[in-house]
């Protein structure tokens, strides 16, 4: 039977996927019908990311699974209108590229490179930058994300702490969970790396009384998502000198407004939320080993678990 696959994301990124996604249903084996419109009661899967504006799934009566471009799912994961399998985007690509942007922000902390950037013309202070070893960096969300981050950092040698929902061992990071891990995961914190989902639990992580918790002048970087943080708290704690520098990725509202308050502080750097992305030639992979999966009657790889939102 014809395995029918519509695709709802991006409009430009359709000519991209489209040749990636023929060939991986081909290599599967696959009978397929693949669109970015088909008959709503034909459908099996939906490939989704939010943009491509579908929000009502009841009239796809014969969905199987909805496979998400995206790794945070806050956008789809509470739709009521959706009662098959949600699986999210595990990427390799996506993986490497969060990893590589977050060492290099950690790395442009930890050896302060903006004293020397900025520094005024003839201004010579030999300080070297101690080693990654007296360097404590703390990352709050250890999942396929956080992980490969916290791997990375430990490889350099950096004294590395992850904090998750639940219990963990990984080697070389000191794995800590629950409300009394995270306090012991801030007040060692020289860098905080927020990796956690935006979920009801997750928000407003960094609050006045986690912020607090901080050694004097740590540094935040956020490739998580906005609402992880309470920007007015944190925005105070930048002005009072608690937290040093703020790398923030991913805001409230996106593109993040002209007037708002990080764009002209001193001490936050905003980047236009671009950590890391979806790679199109290892997503489709992913995408295509799922539909395979749900054909062949396997169980569905990174099913996101609606109950708790991620
Ligand atoms: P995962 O689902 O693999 O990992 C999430 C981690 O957060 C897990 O370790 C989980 O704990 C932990 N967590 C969730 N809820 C809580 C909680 N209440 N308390 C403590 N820990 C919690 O997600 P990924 O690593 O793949 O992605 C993380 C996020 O990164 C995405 O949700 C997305 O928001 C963001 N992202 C940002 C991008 C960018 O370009 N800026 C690109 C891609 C993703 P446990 O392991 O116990 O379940």
């Amino acid at each position: 039977m014809t395995v029918n696959v519509l695709f709802s994301a991006r409009r430009e990124l359709w000519p991209i996927y489209e040749p990636l996604l023929s060939r991986g249903l081909s290599d599967a084996g696959l009978d397929f019908a693949l669109g970015t419109e088909l008959e709503p009661a034909e459908v099996d899967y939906v490939v989704y990311a939010p943009n491509g504006g579908l929000r009502d799934f009841s009239p796809l009566t014969r969905l199987r699974a909805v496979l998400s471009l995206w790794a945070g799912v806050e956008n789809i994961a509470d739709n009521e209108t959706l009662t098959v399998p949600l699986a999210r985007m595990v990427d390799h690509g996506l993986t490497q590229g969060m990893t590589e942007w977050v060492v290099g922000h950690v790395l442009r902390y930890h050896l302060g490179m903006d004293a020397h950037i900025n520094a005024a013309e003839g201004e010579w202070n030999p300080v070297a930058p101690p080693l990654a070893a007296d360097r404590s960096v703390s990352i709050l969300g250890l999942g396929v994300l956080g992980e490969a981050a916290a791997r990375a950092l430990a490889a350099l040698n950096f004294r590395v702490t992850g904090w998750s929902r639940s219990r963990k061992d990984i080697p070389g990071v000191t794995c800590l969970h629950g409300p009394e891990g995270l306090r012991r995961a801030l007040s060692d914190a020289e860098i905080v790396v927020l990796l956690l989902p935006n979920t009801a639990a997750t928000e407003n992580t960094l609050n006045p009384e986690t912020l607090a918790l901080l050694p004097k002048g740590a540094r935040i970087i956020n490739p998580g998502r906005g609402q992880l943080i309470d920007d007015d708290a944190l925005l105070v704690a930048l002005d009072e000198g608690q937290v040093g520098h703020a790398t923030l990725d991913v805001f409230r509202t996106e593109p993040l407004p002209p007037e708002h308050p990080y764009w002209s502080h001193p001490n936050v750097t905003v980047t236009p939320h671009i950590a890391s992305e979806t790679r199109p030639a290892t997503a489709a992979q992913v995408i295509c080993e799922n539909i395979r999966r749900g054909e062949a009657g396997k169980p569905f790889l990174h099913l996101v678990d609606r109950s708790l939102g991620y």
